[in-house]
């Protein structure tokens, strides 16, 4: 049985969509200013393992994660670097695609982006400015609070009594807001100011929260099953977009809301200033792998802090090759016809050992823990030779469903596939050495390269092995 820690209720609760042929999940994604860093990763691995593991469960899914392509600071970005909104970020949009590919996050069926969908937070905002959720100060759209009761139910903050005023951290002056925690739903430009829209309350920009709001609802309706995030999200993003996503439809927003923690460096918060912050690119430029990174980063369950050291990404890189190695030798192993039918009840234990783990709250760590012993199991028994070919079969059929969520493998080719073709590559290098065709010979090497490759000239012939 599924079970989830729904932020909202506060419990650990059974997952019972709507309808479970037709699974509805909105999480939040990247701002398109700059490169994302391992801290938006983790949130986004963790939203990868959701939606695969609800694929696993048979369940059918529609995935929707925003971009949000434009807010303060892309404006001032963008006219730093005398450029369209649209021209600045565009960049930033296809660096996140390709990280988020090497780090093997399927794609989500639906990528909406803000800058596209303007006229749905336009009639969301009338909507409420019609029924007193909103008002107009200054030539701004707020949101008032003091009209949704239930404000703060998601991050349990209790704003009673917390008006204008009573908070000197609270930038009150400048903005003609009610109270203190009114937000903004569409803020006032100039009237050169280039990036603006117009709309029956007057010319302007939205403001963040409001894009969630309307495009969750467009494309999932007034109630929908999980919306997720990063914890620094839960307040204020979250808190504002139940409040005016329930202001304007007096209907439950999201059912079940998921947040993964924070992320630290070495114990610290990361941050520039700190000279700690890292972005993915950062690592894959000191040498680390995109599935070490995403083995790191998912090897924590989602609701715990993870603690993020280069000691732990080296030891993710050197569990990998270990996890592959096994694979291989498994692979290769000369095994005898039949079964062992207590290997086959392991592999299966194991499997549901797995599945158990991930029921729990996604608990990535007891599901990673299980794999571990499957394979610790299966080489002792290798070593044992217990191991017969009913059991490989079972077991690399097992490691497939495991990895079908994990995604810790790397979409690799069959290892006997792959080897093949390596094979062939290599004696074509031969040959065309032997004929004194040496461009041909280097490019077959540097393919070979490209694949993580290693040639090794040795007395007895050439040897490879991977990087
Ligand atoms: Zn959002």
């Amino acid at each position: 049985m599924l079970k989830f820690q729904n932020t909202l209720t506060g419990n650990l609760e059974e997952f019972q969509p709507l309808d479970r042929n037709n699974v509805k999940l909105y999480i939040c994604g990247p701002t398109v200013w700059s490169f994302a860093h391992i801290g938006n990763f983790r949130t986004f691995i963790f939203g990868d393992i959701l939606r695969r593991y609800l694929k696993y469960k048979n369940y059918n899914l529609t995935h929707a994660m925003n971009l949000t392509d434009v807010d303060d600071r892309i404006i001032n970005e963008a006219k730093k670097a005398g450029k369209t909104i649209n021209a600045f970020t565009e960049p930033f949009v296809q660096a996140f695609w390709e990280d988020a590919d090497a780090l093997g996050l399927e794609r989500p069926e639906l990528a909406p982006r803000a800058t596209e969908h303007i006229a749905e937070m336009i009639s969301l905002i009338e909507k409420l400015i019609e029924n007193g959720h909103a008002y107009e100060s200054d030539g701004s759209i707020y949101y008032r609070i003091s009209a949704f009761k239930d404000y703060g139910k998601l991050s349990k903050i209790n704003f009673k009594g917390n008006v204008s005023g009573a908070s000197g951290r609270v930038d009150t002056d400048k903005y003609d807001k009610e109270n203190a925690n009114d937000f903004a739903l569409w803020k006032l430009v100039d009237a050169d100011e280039p990036t603006g829209w117009d709309a029956s309350f007057g010319r302007g920009r939205p403001g963040w929260h409001v894009e969630c709001s309307a495009m969750a609802m467009k494309y999932f309706g007034e109630t929908f099953d999980i919306h997720a995030g990063g914890v620094d999200l839960k307040f204020p993003h979250h808190e504002n977009e139940i409040a005016q996503s329930e202001g304007a439809t007096n209907k439950q927003f999201a059912r079940v809301w998921l947040h993964a923690e924070h992320l630290k460096v070495e114990g610290e918060t990361m941050s520039k200033s700190l000279g700690n912050y890292y972005t993915f690119r950062d690592l894959i430029e000191k040498g680390y792998t995109a599935t070490a990174i995403r083995y790191l980063l998912l090897s924590v369950p989602y609701y715990k802090q993870l603690n993020f050291t280069f000691e732990t990404l080296d030891g993710a890189e050197n569990t990998l090759e270990r996890l592959r190695d096994f694979r291989k030798r498994l692979v290769e192993a000369n095994l005898l016809d039949g079964e062992d039918l207590n290997l086959q009840k392991s592999t299966e234990k194991y499997l549901s050992e797995f599945e158990a783990a991930l029921d729990d709250n996604l608990n990535t760590s007891a599901a990673l823990a299980a794999l571990h012993n499957l394979v610790r199991e299966t080489n002792s028994a290798l070593a044992n030779e217990t191991v017969l070919i009913g059991n490989r079969d079972e077991i690399l059929q097992t490691i497939e469903k495991i990895d079908s969520v994990l995604g810790i493998f790397g979409a690799e080719k069959p290892a006997e596939l792959l080897e093949a073709e390596i094979e062939n590559m290599i004696n074509e290098r031969q040959e065309t050495r032997r004929n004194r065709n040496f461009a041909r010979s280097d490019e077959v090497r540097d393919l070979l390269a490209a694949q993580g490759i290693v040639l090794e000239d040795t007395k007895d012939g050439v040897r490879w092995k991977r990087k």
